[in-house]
């Protein structure tokens, strides 16, 4: 019987590779199911890591890489977004959905295929990049013993990328207030378009009563038209990270 056990594992691995890796670029194969809070994903998108996005190394062996074209997509462009406005860039992501989606451990959201956690764009105290391998707590604009600071620049140039990605809507962008204003205040510095900014405005969210989001961006994106109605887009805000 070992071989039919090896065949049924030759062709499930086979399955996998082609369900991430191996389709046809442009085809649209994931799809979303119910609510960030309650959903499902099927056939999701794997997260790879190129020379500008990284997965942090305690969200690696999760393995919670997947997610909707939309979502996959829009990080993608985005961290190459700002690796080309900021040369040496790296976009550091922890979890998106488990292959599947579904429950996912430590996450009130995060089970449709439409949900991300990545790290902020940071710098050392001498305004050189710096890439600490977890989220790093920012009170007002800088970590608790001052050594690293909120790159507002390159959230902004990030956040921005988000905002006029023009194949995927991007609902929400939980992070803390404050943080909130310094990257209202430097996309106003810099001169971006008010629409964008306006835009940003209104998708950049603290949840109320809920953890604050200092440390990190979630992002989520909406609803593919071809997946309304089974996918809804939800309005409930998530309680943990
Ligand atoms: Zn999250």
């Amino acid at each position: 019987m070992r071989w039919i056990a090896a065949i049924a594992l030759v062709v499930g691995l086979a399955g996998l590779a082609f369900s991430d890796e191996r389709r046809a670029p442009g085809v649209r194969q994931a799809r979303s199911v119910g609510s960030p809070q309650d959903g499902r994903l099927l056939h999701g998108r794997r997260l790879r890591e190129t020379p500008f996005i990284e997965i942090l190394p305690h969200a690696a062996p999760r393995g919670r890489r997947f997610g909707t074209e939309e979502l996959v997509g829009v990080l993608t462009r985005a961290a190459g977004a700002v690796a080309d406005k900021h040369p040496g860039s790296t976009l550091r992501v922890a979890d998106l959905s488990a292959r599947g989606g579904g429950d996912v451990h430590m996450h009130a959201s995060h089970e449709s295929g439409r949900d991300a956690d990545v790290a902020f764009y940071l710098r050392d105290a001498g305004g050189a990049d710096a890439r600490p391998p977890r989220f790093v707590k920012m009170i007002v604009g800088r970590s608790a013993d001052g050594s690293l600071v909120f790159d507002a620049a390159r959230n902004w140039t990030f956040v921005e990328a988000l905002v006029a990605d023009r194949r995927t809507t991007v609902t929400h962008v939980f992070v803390a207030e404050h943080l909130k204003a310094l990257l209202v205040a430097e996309a106003r510095a810099a001169g971006a378009r008010p629409g964008r900014i306006e835009r940003a405005e209104a998708i950049l969210t603290q949840p109320r009563g809920a953890f604050p989001h200092d440390n990190h961006f979630h992002i989520r994106v909406a609803c593919a038209p071809e997946d309304r109605p089974e996918c809804v887009d939800g309005t409930r805000r998530s309680r943990r990270r």
